[in-house]
């Protein structure tokens, strides 16, 4: 059996990685694992140092978009899952080119190669973004989509693709949108990471607009299991929500990391709000919990706790990414 992992040097995909060699998933705790990876600014092979030496796992630097190396890769591929893609909201809305090449176009690459491979499933991991923003209650996956940032606009062109590639040739393809993932390596200009390292050397926070946008927050850990269980038992075509349960404001997070650090409101500067700022963003797990079991194990305050662990105790791991972005 083996995987190839788009994107595997990111937040996310590492963690699947890891977890995956470390035989977490025991569908595939012999599988062989093949991680591409462009190593973009958000991309690192430290990500991948505690399984470097694992004879399971090979890393290729490379592009999703390269046709003939993504050919290549296909070819005895039993199970792609594909995270590989430009991530960062605010990025998109300083310049969106890159998440239309990255996101639409290498999407499309991977679709095609996968179909033209007879891959048996691929899995594309995408975002609860693709739903716009929702006032109360929450989404189900029949919803239509919404997006209103380049990124999630990217990213639902993206799952229309890979609709379509099951819809018109078969590819046994699914779609998982979850929340916002918080955890260990996630690059530090993200929300998480950003506020708990500034807050680690007592520098100020910037929170956007009123702080009341909400968000639904689910440790990397649930999320990789979630995609786990949809690449073992995922009907083929089929979309699934993953979230973690634990809905806040942006403030009241705020206020549980200042807590944390016995830190005000004294640390935080209001800046002007993003510009078209997403206010809610809830789903709806039922699908996913009744068809493949699937359940939030991390308690937030824990998954927290040991987050905020994490980034002090691998100083050295963020304090170079976050110095090469001034
Ligand atoms: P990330 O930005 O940390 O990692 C992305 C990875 O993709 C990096 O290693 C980067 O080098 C690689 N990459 C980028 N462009 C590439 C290209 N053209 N070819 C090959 N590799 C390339 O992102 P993440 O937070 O780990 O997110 C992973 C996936 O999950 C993304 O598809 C994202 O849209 C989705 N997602 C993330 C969140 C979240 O909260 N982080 C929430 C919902 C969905």
């Amino acid at each position: 059996m083996r995987i190839l992992v788009t994107g595997g040097a990111g937040f996310i995909g590492s963690h699947f990685v890891r977890e995956t060699l470390g035989g977490r998933y025991p569908a595939y705790a012999r599988a062989e694992v093949v991680v591409l990876d462009k190593l973009t600014y958000a991309g690192s092979e430290t990500n991948l140092a505690a399984v470097a030496d694992d004879p399971r796992m090979r890393f290729v630097r490379g592009d999703i978009r390269d046709g003939p190396l993504v050919a290549e890769l296909m070819r005895g591929t039993d199970l792609v899952v594909h995270f590989a893609a430009e991530s960062h909201v605010d990025r998109s809305i300083a310049g969106s080119a890159e998440f239309v090449l990255t996101n639409v176009v290498g999407t499309h690459t991977l679709l095609q190669a996968a179909t033209d491979a007879s891959v048996p499933k691929f899995v594309h991991v995408s975002t609860d973004e693709v739903y716009g923003s929702i006032d109360s209650g929450s989404w189900t996956e029949e919803e239509p989509l919404r997006p209103n940032s380049p990124y999630s606009a990217s990213k639902a062109s993206s799952d229309l693709l890979a609709r379509s590639y099951h819809r018109t040739h078969g590819l046994p393809v699914c779609v998982t949108r979850c929340s916002n993932n918080y955890g260990p390596h996630q690059f530090p200009e993200k929300f998480v990471p950003l506020f708990v390292t500034n807050l680690m050397d007592g520098l100020s926070v910037p929170l956007y607009g009123d702080g009341g946008n909400v968000r639904d927050w689910l440790h990397v850990d649930d999320h990789c299991r979630g995609i786990a269980l949809v690449a073992e038992g995922g009907e083929p075509g089929e979309v699934y929500n993953i979230g973690g349960g634990t809905e806040l404001t942006n403030r009241a997070f705020v206020t549980r990391l200042l807590d944390a650090f016995g830190l005000d409101e004294s640390m935080v500067d209001r800046v002007p709000d993003r510009k078209g700022h997403d206010r809610r963003y809830s789903v709806n797990i039922e699908k996913i919990a009744g068809q493949l079991g699937y359940a939030p194990l991390v308690p937030f305050d824990e998954g927290l706790e040991s987050t905020i662990q994490w980034y002090a105790d691998n100083r050295g791991w963020w304090e170079p990414l976050k110095k090469s972005l001034k």
